[in-house]
């Protein structure tokens, strides 16, 4: 039997305790309702953006999507295979759980990038869109740069940059891990 960490660079985390492999961009982070709770905000101006935030499409328009519920968390992934599908030095993702996210006009096709993921994008434009996990089921990550604001959604960490770009300099002082977060 093939070891899919050899046969994948390396590229995948085995969890402790199940022996199972993942080769995601992060997982668990702040709940966003959660910290919208926290703290003074305008409850009516953080549930507006919220509703703006969990819009989106690809670049002709022909697909749109919507989230309902709270993301699980954002991060801003370095892999080699995001930059690859993306044509982008790294891409901010964000978790939502796999029945959050409808689809109102059009559909993803699947690409299968490699053993259990699959990264949805446009067929007309080519927008990338979506990446799951076979082993995160409930699960599915969207670009967030296809948001209708992405600006609210930033990462809330980087993950993969043994695989980061050398000229991309960040100083966000954001949580950084080597390979994804688990
Ligand atoms: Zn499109
Ligand atoms: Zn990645």
């Amino acid at each position: 039997m093939i070891d899919p960490v050899e046969a994948h660079g390396g590229r995948y985390e085995r969890q402790q305790g199940d022996g199972a492999f993942y080769s995601r961009h992060a997982r668990i982070f702040v709940c966003c309702k959660a910290r919208a709770r926290d703290g003074a905000r305008n409850d009516a101006e953080a549930r507006a953006k919220e509703v703006a935030m969990l819009k989106g499409g690809c670049l002709c328009g022909k697909i749109r999507y919507e989230i309902k519920g709270a993301p699980i968390g954002t991060t801003a992934c370095h892999c080699v295979d995001c930059r690859r599908a993306s044509g982008a030095p790294f891409v901010g993702w964000m978790s939502v759980a796999r029945d959050a996210l409808r689809f109102v006009a059009g559909a993803t096709r699947i690409y299968v990038s490699s053993v259990g993921v699959e990264r949805g994008f446009c067929p007309e434009c080519g927008t990338p869109l979506t990446y799951r996990s076979a082993a995160f089921a409930d699960e599915i990550d969207i670009a967030t740069g296809t948001l209708d604001e992405p600006g609210n959604a930033p990462p809330q960490e980087h993950t993969w940059t043994s695989q980061q770009l050398d000229w991309v300099r960040l100083a966000d002082g954001l949580p950084r891990y080597p390979r994804s977060r688990i």
